[in-house]
């Protein structure tokens, strides 16, 4: 979602006349978009932003800007701490810094700035709804990004048809909860129905959708991406924890059985799909026996990957006030690695299967000849290839496979009607 932010300033920015350098101490304004989503997250925007702050006092004029989760609704905090940094910006909340820079350079924004779009590349993310109402007892986000808000089908069809005119070949709808995209709208409107619509999207060859929650993703949902050819089988679908009384303590609003109920709804239905999930290890209370049932239920669904955080605490959320933190950091650092460990060992079993089978890529980047891209699965798939396929769908032979990516042969389409071993 950052990032998605970050390119919709930029194109702000540009269409201001501004261009990007390569250095920040050629800047003229310098922006950091922060993550508060875990403490190593924060730290990093502190480092930077202690790192840079020398740049303002050799060049007063210089603007500071700082984006993103880390600016709450109050900023005097931040505004002692940084002093440095000119304008705060909440997420998605450009207008300050535009404000200014327009002010400094003397321009009418009103004329200058048209439509924010994400940054013409082969794929590329495509916010649809901003906010989350679900106030899990360990994120900020709801109080960073504010409730749900989705955008209307109409104005994303039209985005995405200016971004395949730029070249685009997939897209990523974007949500904090990207399932419950539509229920604020008038009319009947719900994901299966944008991805409908950007199913016609002429030239748009695929389209991804980040991220789930087992509670808001409906039949009719799974029922278009089955039904749908532009619609990848592959689904993030956040567990957080295998054990009932941490998801409870999590206010996640499913228990373990009504997750794995979900998983094997999809699994009928879109027999091919990948499965992803995110974990969060050591949150307050978490016993042994919790971990163990995490364990568990990773090894019985075995998604091809997991995203896995170590617990930390966010100040703000409800976890904070109600409980303790109280799983040392050496516990979570060992659950964490025995997940990472177990995890390794699932994705590189999966993955073998994948071995001689012929998987559909969209090329992503080429350099040096060695072209990388994603199957509809979203398996990192590297092979040799010329520049030109940058954008292209090819068929690669998968011929080694490892835990993390798959590699490959493009094959000719006449190749492909001689029988292959799958
Ligand atoms: S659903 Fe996701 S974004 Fe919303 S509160 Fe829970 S973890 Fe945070």
């Amino acid at each position: 979602m950052n990032v998605a932010d970050s390119e919709r300033l930029e194109s702000a920015m540009n269409q201001l006349g501004l261009k990007n350098v390569v250095e920040a101490k050629n800047a003229d304004v310098i922006v950091l978009n922060s993550c508060v989503v875990r403490q190593s997250a924060e730290d990093r925007v502190v480092g930077n932003l202690t790192r840079l702050a020398p740049l303002k006092m050799d060049k007063p004029d210089r603007i500071f800007a700082l984006m993103g989760c880390m600016v709450g609704p109050k900023t005097d905090e931040l505004h002692k701490a940084f002093p440095h940094v000119d304008v705060f910006m909440r997420p998605q909340e450009f207008d300050p810094l535009i404000d200014l820079i327009s002010e400094r350079k003397n321009i009418d924004k009103e004329g200058c700035i048209g439509v924010l779009e994400a940054k013409p590349a082969v794929a590329t993310y495509v916010p649809i709804i901003h906010g989350c109402d679900k106030f899990c007892t360990f994120c900020i986000i709801p109080y960073r990004r504010g409730r749900e808000k989705s955008r209307s089908p109409g104005e994303l069809v039209k985005e995405a048809e200016m971004l395949v005119k730029r070249g685009v070949k997939e897209i990523t709808l974007l949500g904090q909860n990207v399932d419950s995209y539509g229920h604020d709208l008038e009319g009947d409107i719900d994901l299966g129905l944008l991805f409908k619509e950007m199913d016609a999207v002429e030239g748009l060859e695929r389209i991804r959708f980040l991220t789930s929650h087992p509670n808001d993703m409906s039949k009719n949902i799974i029922d278009s991406i089955a039904s749908l050819g532009k619609v990848c089988e592959h689904i993030n679908l956040p567990v957080q924890a295998g054990s009932d009384s941490v998801l409870y303590n999590m206010r996640r609003g499913y228990n373990r059985d009504q997750y794995l109920d979900k998983i094997e709804q999809i699994r009928r239905i879109i027999p091919n799909v990948s499965l992803s999930t995110d974990v969060i290890v050591g949150f307050c209370g978490e016993s042994d026996k919790d971990f163990n049932e995490t364990l568990d239920i990773i090894e019985s669904v075995r998604f091809d990957k997991v995203h896995a955080a170590v617990y930390s605490n966010r100040p703000g959320t409800i976890a904070a006030r109600k409980f303790d933190n109280d799983v040392p950091d050496d516990v979570k650092k060992d659950r964490f690695r025995a997940l990472e460990n177990l995890q390794k060992q699932i994705s590189t079993e999966i993955n073998e299967g994948y071995m001689n089978s012929i998987q559909e890529v969209l090329v992503e980047e080429v350099g040096n000849y060695k072209a990388k891209g994603r199957s509809r699965n979203d398996k990192i798939v590297h092979f040799e290839g010329s520049e030109d396929l940058t954008g292209k769908v090819v068929q690669v032979k998968i011929e080694k496979t490892g835990p993390w990516s798959l590699q490959g042969k493009m094959v000719r389409k006449a190749e492909l009607l001689l029988p292959v071993e799958s």
